[in-house]
C-alpha cells in the first residue's frame, strides 16, 4: 500500500479511488501530493486493494475518549490523545469545539487549544476551532444540553477576547440569529472572515433570511438543537432547508436524525450542500452508565445514546465520523464517494482549506486507506501531511 522512505514519511501510496475504482499510485514529497498515476502492476496484494480517499474533516468535536475540550484542566497532552484517537477513525482534520461556559473557562481553554495548533505532532490536524454558543437560544429544547446560566446575548468585546485567547484560530461560531444584536454581530464576524453557523435557535423565516443576507452560511446539526415539539408550518427547519445559501451539517448516527430526515435533508440540500459531522463528546469511547458532566446529569446508554436526563435531549453523539459515512451511505443509498464528499471536500470548501479535502497534485497528503465491505468501513491506514499516523 504505502512505502516508507525515511522514518514515518512516505513517498508512495497505492490504492483504489473511491469514485471510479481506478487503482492509482500517489507520489508524495515533503508532505505534498506530487503525482497521481494509474497503477498497472499486475499482482495485487490484499493491501493494494484498499480504497484510498482524502482524510476526513470533522467540524464539531467536543471531545473524545473521556476528554472534554470545554472542561476545566484541559491539557495539550489530552488534546494529543484525542487527535491520535481520531486518526484511527480516519479523521485527519477537526475543529475542537467549545460549548457554552463561563468567559474565564473559554479563555483558559482557548489558550490551551491555541498551544495545540502549533504542536509539531498534532498541529496539522487542528486548523482552528468551532465555538458553539454562548450566544444561542436560552429556550429549553433549543438550547439542548447547553447550561442556561452561560447563555448570553452577543457581545463583541467578549468575542474579541476569545479571538485573542485562541491566537486568531476561531474558524466558526454557531449562534442564534434572533438574539438582540445578533444580525449586526454576524456582519462583523463575516468582516473578520469567520464562518457563521445558525444553531440552537428558534428564529423565524424572516430572521433566518436576514442572517443569511448578513453572511451566515452554515446550519449547525440541522434538525437538532431544536425543541422536541414545534409548529408544523412555522419552525426553524423549513427555512434552513429551503435556503440554498445554507450548507447544513448533519449528525448521521441514527439517533440525532431519523433515516427519513436524513434522506429528506439529502434531497433538499443535495450532495454539495451537506456536511457530515460527528458532534462527538467525551462520552464517545466511554463505558455506558450515569455521569455528571459539568453539573449536568448524563446517561450513556448501552446502544451509545448520550442523554441529558433533566432536559430529555441528546447531549452530543458517541459515533465517530467514519460511522457517519457508513450510515449516510446506508440511509440514502448514495454512493460512498458522495458520502465522502460531505466529510472531505465540502467542509474543506466551507472553511477555505485549499490544501486538503481532495486527492490532487499540490494538495497536502492527508489520506486514508480503508476496506469497505458490506457497508462496513474499516480504516487501515491514516496519513497526515505525508506521515503515517495510524497503521492497522
Ligand atoms: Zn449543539
Amino acid at each position: 500500500m504505502s512505502f516508507r522512505d525515511d522514518g514515518k514519511n512516505i513517498a508512495q501510496v497505492r490504492g483504489k479511488l473511491v469514485h471510479n475504482g481506478q487503482r492509482v499510485s500517489i507520489s508524495i514529497s515533503e508532505g505534498i501530493i506530487t503525482d497521481i498515476t494509474p497503477d498497472h502492476a499486475q499482482e495485487k496484494s490484499r493491501e493494494e486493494n484498499l480504497f484510498i480517499a482524502p482524510g476526513l474533516i470533522d467540524n464539531q468535536v467536543n471531545g473524545y475518549m473521556g476528554i472534554d475540550f470545554t472542561e476545566a484542566g484541559l491539557t495539550v497532552e489530552e488534546i494529543k490523545k484525542v487527535t491520535r484517537a481520531l486518526w484511527k477513525k480516519g479523521v485527519t482534520t477537526y475543529l475542537p469545539t467549545l460549548i457554552s461556559n463561563s468567559p474565564d473557562r473559554w479563555t483558559q481553554n482557548l489558550k490551551i487549544l491555541a498551544g495545540a495548533t502549533g504542536d509539531d505532532e498534532i498541529g496539522g490536524s487542528i486548523p482552528g476551532f468551532h465555538l458553539e454558543g454562548p450566544y444561542i437560544s436560552p429556550q429549553d429544547g433549543f438550547r439542548g444540553t447547553h447550561d442556561k446560566k452561560w447563555i448570553r446575548k452577543p457581545d463583541w468585546t467578549e468575542f474579541e477576547a476569545f479571538m485573542e485567547a485562541s491566537g486568531g484560530h476561531i474558524l466558526q461560531i454557531t449562534l442564534a440569529p434572533e438574539l438582540n444584536g445578533a444580525l449586526k454581530f454576524i456582519r462583523k464576524l463575516r468582516e473578520k472572515g469567520i464562518i457563521v453557523a445558525l444553531g440552537h435557535h428558534n428564529a423565524s423565516s424572516e430572521i433566518i433570511g436576514r442572517a443569511v443576507n448578513e453572511g451566515a452560511s452554515v446550519a449547525t446539526h440541522l434538525g437538532n438543537g431544536c425543541a422536541n415539539f414545534i409548529h408544523r408550518h412555522h419552525n426553524p427547519l423549513w427555512p434552513q432547508l429551503a435556503d440554498d445559501r445554507l450548507t447544513a451539517s448533519i449528525i448521521v448516527d441514527g439517533r440525532h436524525l431519523t433515516n427519513d430526515e436524513v434522506r429528506t435533508f439529502y434531497k433538499a440540500k443535495g450532495a454539495g450542500n451537506l456536511i457530515l459531522t460527528s458532534d462527538i463528546t467525551k462520552f464517545a469511547g466511554m463505558q455506558p452508565g450515569e455521569y455528571v458532566w459539568d453539573g449536568r446529569k448524563i446517561q450513556l446508554t448501552e446502544d451509545g445514546y448520550i442523554r441529558d436526563v433533566e432536559q430529555d435531549v441528546l447531549a452530543g453523539s458517541a459515533l465517530t465520523l467514519d460511522k457517519g459515512l457508513e450510515n449516510m451511505t446506508a440511509f440514502t443509498g448514495c454512493p460512498l464517494a458522495t458520502s465522502l464528499r460531505m466529510a472531505t471536500q465540502n467542509p474543506a470548501k466551507i472553511y477555505g482549506f485549499e490544501d486538503r479535502g481532495v486527492i490532487e497534485e499540490g494538495k497536502r497528503a492527508d489520506l486514508i486507506l480503508f476496506d469497505f465491505d458490506e457497508g462496513n468501513l474499516s480504516i487501515k491506514q491514516t496519513i497526515v501531511n505525508g506521515n503515517i499516523v495510524y497503521h492497522k
